[in-house]
């Protein structure tokens, strides 16, 4: 049973917007494109898992997760919950050899023969789960045992291990073998811990929990207000900008047509600035030539304010 689905995260639908908001001169281009291919992959990688999870209806799966951990946080890929025990995935999707060496180092070797030095995702599992028990025991939930497994879902992913790692054996699985990991690890858990419902309590409890995360990301990549391209974007095929003739937004590109463009780049706004917009930021923002058709568009909109005629703040629906 899904009880928490996944969507693309906010990271990547920030990186999205900047992709196509911020002007390709800038000295931070290339790195956040860079970022936002390697999550799309990521995410797609996580996707993909999904297909092997199917038989395993007697589970409750959640996806992508993130609880407090002290003054931090920590983030789940995928978690299986069963009477018997908690089965914690972690889903990587890597291309090339990972090689285990005997000082606990992972390193990668890229297809064209480079290496890198690659974040132990097995030390990452561990921390994970050490986190979530420890949660469980803040939030006075019934003890239940915690497994954790990494699964790699490129299949072309090599890994390579000295026969003496025992961890890499019991941590790691390609994803077409989950399935068979789960019914051994099944085998090893026989005793229920909790009840159906109490399963049910506890996932309800971790999505009540649950902290989507929402990066500065304009911060960290030192993205200021000059370097985002303005103006209302095209959702056929993407051309910035389009313009407006009789109360309609048309695209000089592809030619379409509709009157709703202008809510597509507002939720960009939001993604980029936040749900608060004057009706001034507002035709900076989608490149309006009078207020008077900025505080039309903010009135259809029906959107709740707050202060006078002058001045006035909306507030934005969430972003799309
Ligand atoms: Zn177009």
């Amino acid at each position: 049973m899904l009880v928490k689905d996944r969507g693309k995260s906010i990271r990547i639908r920030k990186l999205e917007v900047m992709q196509r908001r911020v002007i390709k001169l800038h000295p931070k281009y290339l790195i956040m494109e860079d970022e936002l291919s390697g999550r799309l992959a990521g995410h797609f990688g996580e996707q993909s898992n999904d297909y092997f999870l199917k038989p395993f209806r007697n589970f409750s799966v959640m996806h992508d997760l993130r609880l407090t951990a002290h003054e931090s946080y920590f983030q789940i890929d995928t978690l299986l919950l069963s009477p018997r025990y908690l089965l914690n995935l972690e889903v990587k999707y890597i291309t090339g050899t990972l090689i285990f060496d005997h000082l606990n180092q992972v390193i990668r070797v890229k297809d064209d023969g480079s290496e890198e030095a690659f974040r132990n995702p097995i030390f990452q599992v561990k921390r994970q789960q050490s986190h979530l028990i420890e949660w469980m025991t803040k939030n006075r939930t019934p003890p239940i045992p915690v497994r954790s497994l990494v699964v790699m879902s490129n299949p072309r992913t090599i890994i390579k291990a000295l026969p003496s790692n025992k961890d890499v054996l019991h941590y790691i699985t390609h994803s077409p073998y989950l399935q068979e990991k789960i019914k051994v690890i099944d085998k090893m858990y026989t005793d229920e811990k909790l009840t159906i419902k109490e399963v049910n309590k506890l996932s309800k409890m971790l999505v009540r929990h649950h902290v989507p995360e929402n990066p500065d990301l304009l911060k960290r990549y030192g993205i200021e207000d000059k370097d985002i391209i303005k103006g209302v974007y095209c959702t056929e095929c993407f051309y910035l900008p389009v313009v407006r003739k009789k109360a309609v937004w048309l695209c000089p590109k592809c030619l379409h047509k509709s009157k709703d463009l202008h809510l597509y780049s507002l939720s960009d706004y939001v993604l980029l600035f936040g749900k608060s917009i004057t009706n001034k930021q507002l035709c900076e923002f989608l490149c309006l030539s009078s207020r008077h058709i900025g505080k039309r568009l903010l009135n259809d909109m029906n959107l709740p304010h707050t202060g006078g005629k002058k001045g006035r703040v909306y507030t934005l629906p969430d972003p799309y």
